[in-house]
C-alpha cells in the first residue's frame, strides 16, 4: 500500500510577502491606542521595523504579543520639541483645543505638532510623535499571506 503523504505549504511572512494582519496597540497602563487591520508588503519598511521583525516568520491564523519599546517605536521623548506660543500665532478662527495637529513650514521641512496645553494667552505646542516615549504593546493576528507583484515589488509597497 502507498502512502502519500502531502506536506502542506504553509506559508509565512517572510520578503516580498503582502501582509494582512490586525492588531490592537495598548500603551504600558493598559489604554487602547489603536485598533485595526493593516495590509503591507514585508520586507520594506511599510511599517514599523520592530513591528516587521515580529512578524516574520508567522502564519496565517497565528497571534502574538510583543512590546517595542520607545526606541524601536516612535523615539524617545524629546523636552526641547516643546514650544509655547501666542494664541495670537494662530488664525483669529480656529478654535484651539487640546490635541489638535497642526503643521507649519520650517527651514527643516513641514513639521507636524500637535496642541498638548493651553496656559492663559499661551499655548504649549508638542512636535515629538505622540507616541514618543511609550513602550508599545501590540496583539498581532495574521489574517492572510500572498506572493507580492512584480509592480508592487517595484513600487515597494502593496496596492
Ligand atoms: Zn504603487
Amino acid at each position: 500500500m502507498l502512502l502519500f503523504l502531502y506536506r502542506q505549504r504553509m506559508s509565512s511572512v517572510a520578503q516580498n510577502k503582502v501582509v494582512r494582519f490586525s492588531y490592537t496597540l495598548t500603551d504600558e497602563d493598559g489604554q487602547n491606542i489603536d485598533k485595526g487591520s493593516l495590509s503591507y508588503l514585508h520586507g520594506h519598511r511599510n511599517i514599523l521595523p520592530g513591528v516587521e521583525r515580529e512578524l516574520a516568520g508567522m502564519k496565517v491564523g497565528e497571534q502574538k504579543k510583543f512590546q517595542l519599546s520607545p526606541e524601536e517605536g516612535y523615539g524617545e521623548y524629546d523636552e526641547s520639541l516643546l514650544q509655547l506660543v501666542p494664541r495670537t500665532a494662530f488664525p483669529p478662527d480656529v478654535d484651539i483645543q487640546i490635541g489638535m495637529f497642526f503643521e507649519a513650514r520650517t527651514a527643516e521641512g513641514v513639521v507636524t505638532f500637535y496642541v498638548r496645553e493651553t496656559q492663559g494667552d499661551m499655548v504649549l505646542l508638542d512636535a515629538n510623535h505622540p507616541l514618543a516615549g511609550k513602550n508599545l504593546n501590540f496583539d498581532v493576528t495574521i489574517e492572510s499571506i500572498r506572493e507580492a507583484t512584480e509592480e508592487e515589488i517595484a513600487h515597494g509597497h502593496a496596492h
